[in-house]
């Protein structure tokens, strides 16, 4: 009696631990990995991922035996084809390179700067990406600064007094709230700057002056645009000392020197793509992502080889845990990132007919910092389901699951697609110097955080791939365009030309 009464009371228990999961995926709340059938699958992949790493070493050979990898470049192609042949060694399927054209091709030549009054010093300068150069011997000028915070108003009172001049930005007053606005406007600037005759211009990425000590950051000045004035970043210190002259109104001169080539028309890149096809659902697809192309001051080891060799070793994770997803995980690596999303957008246009089974796409490329949050491309009718995924894998943090559209990386062209384009968030404090300089090194990327951020990738990836229910599909043009217009981005997104929805920026009835 006693024996078949616990035997009965094991039955029920069974029965009752079984018809809970069932209960939860009735309800309206999503099923957690627990319950959705992912955890197993998950587990295995997390200890793959975090005890059987390549992604340091990965990092490694593509910081110092590739190195810097502008797209274009000897060093991108490099890149491209060693991905291609570490995409094949993985087991990965239909593996192949997508080519698409870039506006212009772009090579740094030198740069040089020296101040001539009102002391003589040499200067530390680089060259701004996509920029024109002096004539070949550089020239000899004077320096007018430039309010970077009034550029409206510098452009109309001050342009007819350019003509000649070296143009040094600073700022005065209250900073604009909108950074991609400056960054919009600091183009404009730059062809006034051009039209008006003026030599050169000293400012970095959308004018900014350089983050750090004794260091430059090189950056593309426009969405796809070539600007043919020189310009160049040049150290704080001396920028600094420059603008102290100036307040005291002491006539400042110097001699700088740009050489850079650009090429008339457009030149040849590619994206990488290697797939594990999906059991149930082949043709939906769930992409994990990262740009491979990086600047060339350094070896871009922060920006962003960790990204690459992160998707590289998510797709290694996943294929050594034995565990086959639902649907197709499909693992690109861009370039031409860096010049406006170039190799993103390619991607999208590509596969237009396909981007109604497209359920998401993931990107890293936020530095050397760990993962601390899921920006979901201004879907949140996800983050309820999301929330689920990442209280499953509070190991790797606390991560912050929000509706942010982030359109200064590879999830862009997604999120304009409808798509949840999820930015894997990082907290990276160094980033800010490292960033498109020349200490983007190796040394600046530690291997546990690395690995944490590669097999989180790896696991939001199948996670998404294997639940029984599709995440996601693309949203209609109109609700999208209505997000972005909520999100504030609608101007700043037809300001860089990557506004696809025609007038759509009202409010909806
Ligand atoms: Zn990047």
């Amino acid at each position: 009696m006693l024996k078949q009464g616990i035997r009965h009371f094991i039955i029920l228990l069974a029965l009752s631990l079984a018809a809970l999961p069932l209960k939860a995926a009735d309800s309206d709340s999503p099923a957690p990995p627990a319950s959705d059938g992912t955890l197993p699958g998950l587990t295995a992949i997390a200890g793959e991922g975090m005890m059987q790493s390549e992604a340091y070493r990965d990092l490694q050979y593509l910081s110092d035996y590739i190195g810097p990898r502008l797209t274009g470049s000897p060093g991108a192609k490099e890149a491209i084809q060693w991905s291609l042949a570490r995409m094949r060694a993985l087991g990965l399927a239909n593996v192949h390179v997508e080519k698409y054209q870039m506006f212009r091709g772009w090579t740094r030549g030198f740069a040089s700067a020296e101040l001539l009054s009102p002391i003589h010093r040499y200067l530390k300068v680089d060259s701004m990406g996509w920029v024109g150069s002096t004539p070949e011997n550089g020239v000899t000028a004077d320096v007018t600064p430039v309010n970077l915070y009034q550029l409206d108003q510098e452009m109309k009172e001050n342009s007819s007094k350019w003509a000649g001049k070296v143009l040094v930005m600073v700022t005065r007053g209250e900073a604009p709230k909108d950074r991609f606005q400056l960054f919009v406007k600091f183009g404009n600037f730059l062809k006034a700057a051009y039209a008006a005759h003026a030599a050169a211009v000293i400012g970095g990425q959308g004018g900014s002056e350089a983050a750090g000590m004794d260091i430059t950051h090189t950056g593309i000045l426009g969405f796809a645009a070539y600007y043919p004035i020189p310009v160049v970043s040049m150290a704080a210190e001396d920028q600094e000392q420059i603008e102290r002259f100036l307040d005291q109104g002491k006539t400042v001169s110097l001699k700088i020197n740009v050489q850079n080539h650009v090429t008339d028309g457009p030149v040849e890149c590619a994206n990488v793509l290697g797939e594990i096809r999906g059991t149930q659902y082949p043709e939906q697809i769930v992409v994990a992502g990262a740009h491979l192309d990086s600047w060339d001051l350094a070896e871009g080891s922060t920006d962003n080889g960790v990204g690459a060799v992160a998707v590289l070793d998510a797709a290694r994770a996943i294929l050594e845990s034995g565990y086959k997803p639902r649907r197709t995980i499909r693992f690109v690596l861009y370039t031409g990132e860096e010049e406006g999303l170039l190799g993103s957008l390619a991607y999208t246009k590509m596969h237009q007919s396909e981007m109604k089974n497209h359920v998401a796409a993931l990107t890293l490329d936020n530095g050397q910092g760990p993962v601390v949050s899921l920006e979901l491309g201004g879907r949140k009718d996800l983050i309820p389901a999301v929330e689920q995924f990442t209280k499953a894998v509070a190991a790797f943090g606390n991560l912050k699951v929000s509706d942010h559209a982030v359109f200064d990386t590879d999830t862009g062209p997604f999120i304009l697609q409808g798509l949840p384009g999820i930015n894997m968030g990082q907290d990276s404090p160094e980033y800010k110097y490292t960033h498109h300089s020349a200490v983007d090194t190796f040394d600046k990327v530690k291997p546990e955080i690395l690995e944490q951020d590669a097999t989180l990738m790896a696991l939001t990836a199948y996670w998404i791939a294997d639940r029984p229910e599709r995440l996601a599909g693309p949203w209609p043009p109109q609700k999208t365009a209505q997000m972005l217009v909520d999100q504030k981005l609608d101007k700043m997104l037809k300001a860089i030309g990557l506004w696809p929805f025609g007038n759509q920026d009202s409010k909806q009835p």
